[in-house]
């Protein structure tokens, strides 16, 4: 790992060369949006909405997806950045159901919050709103299509923290649905193990806990930081260190 300098709104910078653009960008307290990036996940670049401007690239760069270069000029914020985000959050609200009233995320989504952020204040193009159907076959979760963005963080999360791999995408384009297992109802699957991982990560209504109410449905994100630099840092590691259990067992 090296260091590189590059060009950042007009300041110039340094950083680690296998650290992303969204890292850097983060570091030095500069807001972009994101909604499929999620820290402790693998990146997908996959939302577009921290779409930067790299000087000499034809065309916008997905910053979670980028790596630092030297001598890389970045531009975060421009006339032309604004018009593609802002269009970007309409064709996610115009795809599906994202009638905020209605939604027990109201008031914590966080496709809400970039849109109320971003300024979007109505949606230029025609409402696809297919009517999708829910999966309430789990004891504990729902699943509403009709809310999904296809961030795939739930899928992440159930194969990279969980291990488990539950989830996955099926079809292409707006056709796309999260399916679990083999498109098998929630409730019968056979691998999910009711971590409610994917729930706490989902970033609007489409996964929720059944029976909480819109005040209730905050997400917590907070223990995929605690996990992911656990297992760096090998906290949970017990080799040549007998775990308690043991030791009593043993004395028995
Ligand atoms: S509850 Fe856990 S195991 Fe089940 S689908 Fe969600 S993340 Fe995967
Ligand atoms: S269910 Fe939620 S987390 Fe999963 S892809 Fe849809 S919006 Fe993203």
């Amino acid at each position: 790992m090296s260091v590189v300098t590059l060009t950042l709104n007009d300041e110039l910078i340094s950083a680690n060369s296998d650290q992303s653009l969204l890292e850097v960008i983060r570091e030095h307290d500069i807001y972009i949006p994101t909604l499929c990036h999620m820290e402790g996940l693998s990146e997908r670049g996959g939302c577009r909405m921290c779409l930067v401007e790299v000087q000499g690239s034809r065309t916008l760069q997905a910053a979670c997806v980028t790596e630092v270069a030297e001598g890389m000029v970045v531009t975060t914020h421009s006339e032309r950045l604004r018009k593609y985000r802002r269009m970007t959050l309409e064709l996610i609200f115009a795809e599906r159901n994202h009638v905020c009233a209605v939604c027990v995320m109201n008031g914590h989504c966080e496709l809400q919050a970039v849109a109320a952020i971003e300024g979007m204040d109505h949606v230029r193009f025609d409402y696809l709103h297919p009517d999708l159907p829910m999966d309430i076959s789990h004891e504990r979760f729902g699943l509403d299509h009709n809310r999904c963005i296809l961030c795939t963080r739930c899928v992440r999360v159930c194969d990279e923290v969980e291990g488990a791999h539950t989830k996955d995408v099926l079809g292409r384009g707006i056709n796309c649905r999260i399916i679990n297992d083999l498109n098998q109802p929630w409730g019968s699957s056979q691998s999910c193990t009711s971590c409610g991982k994917c729930v706490e990560v989902c970033p609007t209504g489409a996964l929720f806990r059944k029976g909480a109410t819109v005040a209730e449905m905050v997400k917590r994100h907070d223990f995929l930081s605690w996990i992911t630099s656990g297992r760096e840092k090998n906290e949970w590691d017990y080799a040549g260190q007998a775990p308690y259990y043991a030791t009593e067992r043993r004395k028995e």
